[in-house]
């Protein structure tokens, strides 16, 4: 199969919706990530979503909708304080989980009960999800245990020859992935950690916990339980703390004919004169749009990345550090 990347517009998105209503998934640009998309309603379409990217079909995938579509087709919503969160981040970087009408096929939602459903805030993505009227379901498009695209290239990089279309909205601003939220009961969850922030939610709702991931946890969020977005090449995490074991490192892989890069923000980096280095800018922001694009930068000329961690574990730095971790082993 040829796998064509064409710009985002109306003639690139009439043909990605022929594909998507015969059953076919294609890449598509969203403010987080790049999505693996198909008609979330459609179950052969889910099944081929899960085939190409070898992903286990007990993790489910997120259902996206464009801003004017009325969710309550797909979900019960129970809880007065979700219409708030609705109102204030949807569309945006926020994935609420919510109960699922069984609208949105059981293959999407690993059998369960509640569905993940988002609103991406990306133009080209919304005039997508706008022109098919159907929840499309999307985890992103890379290969399973890969790091997340954030440029069609990537998504091409990781799935040339496994799909026919992807569609070219540049690079992702976000960079990480969405938030993702319960608000199944009375005070929301965050499962997974993103740019939507616990304050954030804490100031609009008046409370938010951050689950407690435990290994057998199944019914949580299954996809965290996956070791994700892991570079190619080796990687290794140290404390913002720790710059001169960071140098040790660094000379050490150098002595052994390695080439190492040293990965940090733009501040940190004033400690590293001389090392080769991948910047990731200097406000959380910065970071978090930088993160994937810079891994995968290092993967290619890197024989191991050394990452400095960022300076506390409070909003958009949460989930930058959940990546890191993973990322890094
Ligand atoms: P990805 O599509 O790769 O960005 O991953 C989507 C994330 O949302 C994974 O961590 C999933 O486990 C999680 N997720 C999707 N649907 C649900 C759901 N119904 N309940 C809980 N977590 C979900
Ligand atoms: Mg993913």
């Amino acid at each position: 199969m040829i796998t064509r990347i064409e710009k985002i517009d109306d003639q690139s998105i009439a043909r990605a919706k022929q594909i998507l209503l015969s059953g076919g998934v294609i890449g598509m640009p969203t403010e987080t990530v790049y999505g693996l998309a198909g008609v979330g309603t459609d179950s052969n379409a889910v099944k081929e979503i899960y085939r190409v990217k070898g992903r286990p079909s007990d993790n489910p995938l997120i259902a996206h909708v464009h801003k004017d579509y009325d969710i309550k087709k797909l979900v019960e919503i129970e809880h007065q304080y979700v219409y708030k969160l609705i109102e204030k981040f949807m569309p945006g970087p926020l994935t609420l989980v919510l109960k699922s009408k069984g609208v949105v096929c059981k293959e999407a939602i690993a059998g369960g009960s509640t569905l993940a459903i988002r609103m991406p805030s990306h133009s080209g993505c919304q005039a997508l999800l706008k022109a098919i009227d159907m929840p499309l379901v999307a985890p992103s498009a890379n290969l399973s245990k890969h790091t997340s695209p954030v440029t069609a290239e990537h998504v091409y990089n990781d799935l040339n020859g496994r799909i026919e279309l992807i569609l070219d909205g540049g690079k992702c601003s976000g960079g990480i992935e969405s938030t993702v939220l319960d608000v199944t009961e009375s005070t929301p969850r965050i499962l997974r950690a993103g740019l939507i922030t616990k304050e954030m939610i804490e100031d609009l709702v008046g409370g938010c916990e951050i689950a407690k991931h435990k290994k057998d946890d199944k019914v949580l969020s299954p996809g965290v339980k996956y070791t994700h977005y892991r570079p190619k090449c080796d990687a290794m995490l140290f404390n913002d703390g720790e710059l001169d074991k960071v140098k040790l490192a660094y000379n050490q892989a150098v002595s052994q004919g390695k080439k190492p890069y040293i990965m940090c923000t733009d501040n940190v980096a004033k400690n590293f004169e001389g090392c080769n280095l991948l910047l990731l800018g200097s406000t959380e922001e910065e970071v978090a749009s930088n993160l994937y694009d810079k891994l995968l930068e290092g993967e290619k000329k890197a024989d191991l990345i050394i990452a400095v961690a960022m300076p506390d574990q409070t909003g958009i730095n949460l989930g930058i550090m959940n990546r890191l971790k993973k990322a890094c082993g």
